[in-house]
């Protein structure tokens, strides 16, 4: 199957497209690699039909069956591990270390899948009144739909389909336009471990493609991920729509900086958080709280690692420690937020943008940039970056840097550095996110947990990933059940 034009799946079957109009690029050298299709309604129409088609023999499929296609999947994408890792790279443009990263969490969320079975089981309880049991089976919903941010090519898709499809559901994904052939490459893996034709789709594009999903009357139930605009957009237009909807938004981190905190270690912890992936992470950790002393203690370390982040070409052996961004435009745009924060007062501690990179002059290249003195209400403290900047607000003490990090509209993720267990507790009970971390500076929740993010990181009532997960694709019944005698025939019939 040839990736160039990124070909649609629908019914089984890998369909050409018939407009091929987004470039997908190589950050690495800003060559394009492949054209993804533009996407119009009469491909979701067709996509959803052939979900709706699969339905009744899927869901009636027995969950262990379904699960064991899960299985094959998972062997096939550990075989397959060096290819995925290197075509995510190409088409994303972070690290090979990271896109092994971003691979096995995906691989993790086919592991709990596989266990899926297991917490599918309901619930009994006899006699809730005298001779009337009751019970609760969870069964699907139908058809569901995902759709998908640049960031993480192999690991986002895998946080919906596979648990939505061991489910019993069938499905349409639409990943991002930006980088659609790792998660396409991913399908074409599950094609071949046995998923019967129909129960898996994809559909390509952008605005039209996604309101067409978002509109869709056959479609039950919607998974999200990406900006909050969107997030927002899709949550509000689903619902009303009568969908359930699970949308993950934006973010602004915090990485808090106790003056007791083990300085190599936390040094160590803000730049992984601030830099991997190029910040272009929803858990990253965009902005260091330094707390009294820490600016003295931690700070400076933590900007010699920064000054000494190589960048360069991902897409070869020789590998950097930073990659650089997704677009042309989006390293613009991180430019101007980075002007916009220095003529709103704050300083560059660590200026990345004269950062060349002589062998690849057309790639998408920034360097690592710190900007000190960030106060509430500059433009790059309110807006996600998305992009490798660390933000620095600097505090007395612990109790005033909580408070300001709490009136952020996010709720994603937050750290913490100190050796003062009481401290650490404090921050846990009364920081607004919802994933917070203890001496670890990226506390993205593995498969088996929500991941969890407030207030405007998500919309909805049930997160991606864990049990939560497993609710949002099935719907519950519950049997009330009275028998008043035997019936004729019956062996215990007297
Ligand atoms: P994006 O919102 O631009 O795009 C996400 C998806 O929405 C893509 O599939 C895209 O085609 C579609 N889309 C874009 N604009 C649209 C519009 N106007 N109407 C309808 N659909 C539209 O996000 P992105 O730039 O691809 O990804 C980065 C964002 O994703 C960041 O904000 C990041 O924080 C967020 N993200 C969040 C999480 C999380 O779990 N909270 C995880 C990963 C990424």
């Amino acid at each position: 199957m040839s990736l160039n034009p990124v070909p649609l799946f629908i019914g089984g079957e890998w369909v050409r497209p018939a407009l091929a109009t987004t470039p997908v690029y190589n950050p690495s050298t800003g060559a394009v690699i492949a054209e993804c299709p533009a996407g119009a309604a009469a491909e979701v129409n067709a996509a959803v039909d052939a979900a709706v088609a699969a339905f009744p023999a899927w869901s009636e499929t027995p969950a262990v069956e379904r699960a064991r296609v899960f299985f094959k999947f998972k062997a096939l994408l550990e075989d397959n591990f060096e290819e995925l890792i290197r075509l995510n790279t190409r088409e994303h443009g972070k690290t090979l270390a990271e896109s092994r990263g971003d691979v096995k969490r995906g691989i993790e969320m086919v592991e709990f899948s596989c266990g899926l079975p297991s917490l599918l089981m309901g619930d009994m309880l006899e006699n809730v009144a005298r001779g009337i049991d009751c019970d609760t089976v969870r069964q699907p919903l139908g058809v569901c739909a995902g759709i998908t941010p640049f960031n993480f090519p192999a690991m986002v898709p895998l946080w919906m389909y596979p648990v939505a499809l061991v489910c019993g559901n069938t499905f349409v994904l639409k990943p991002s336009e930006k980088v659609p052939l790792t998660a396409t490459r991913i399908v074409e893996l599950l094609d071949k471990a046995g998923l019967p034709k129909g129960v898996l789709n994809i559909v390509h594009g952008g605005r039209e493609c996604v309101d067409a999903i978002l509109t869709h009357p056959k479609i039950k139930a919607i998974s999200f991920v990406g900006s909050t605009p969107v997030a927002r957009h899709v949550f509000e237009v689903g619902t009303r729509h009568g969908k359930r909807v699970q949308a993950n938004g934006g973010a602004k981190n915090f990485v808090f900086l106790m003056p007791d905190a083990d300085v190599e270690n936390s040094a160590r912890g803000v730049i992984e958080a601030a830099f991997g992936c190029a910040g272009e992470r929803c858990m990253a950790g965009s902005t260091a709280v330094v707390i009294g002393d820490a600016a003295s203690k931690v700070l400076p370390a933590t900007l010699d690692a920064a000054r000494a982040i190589r960048i360069g070409p991902t897409d070869r052996e020789a590998q950097p420690q930073m990659g650089p961004v997704i677009t042309r435009q989006h390293r613009d745009r991180v430019e101007q937020l980075i002007e916009s924060g220095l003529n709103e007062g704050a300083t560059a501690a660590v200026d990345g943008r004269s950062a060349r990179v002589a062998e690849e002059p057309n790639g998408f290249f920034l360097g690592a940039t710190v900007l000190d003195n960030i106060v509430p209400g500059m433009t790059v403290a309110r807006e996600e970056i998305f992009g490798p900047v660390l933000n620095v607000m600097r505090f007395d003490e612990l109790d005033a840097a909580i408070e300001v990090a709490n009136q952020s509209p996010y709720g994603n993720g937050a750290s913490i550095f100190t050796r003062s267990g009481k401290a650490a507790r404090e921050f846990k009970h009364r920081i607004k996110a919802g994933m917070v971390g203890i001496n670890i500076g990226v506390p993205a929740s593995m498969a088996w947990f929500p991941f969890s993010g407030w207030d405007a990181s998500f919309f909805g009532d049930l997160h991606i990933q864990g049990k939560e997960g497993l609710q949002f694709y099935t719907q519950q019944k519950v049997t009330t059940s009275r028998w008043f005698s035997y019936g004729e025939g019956d062996i215990w019939h007297k």
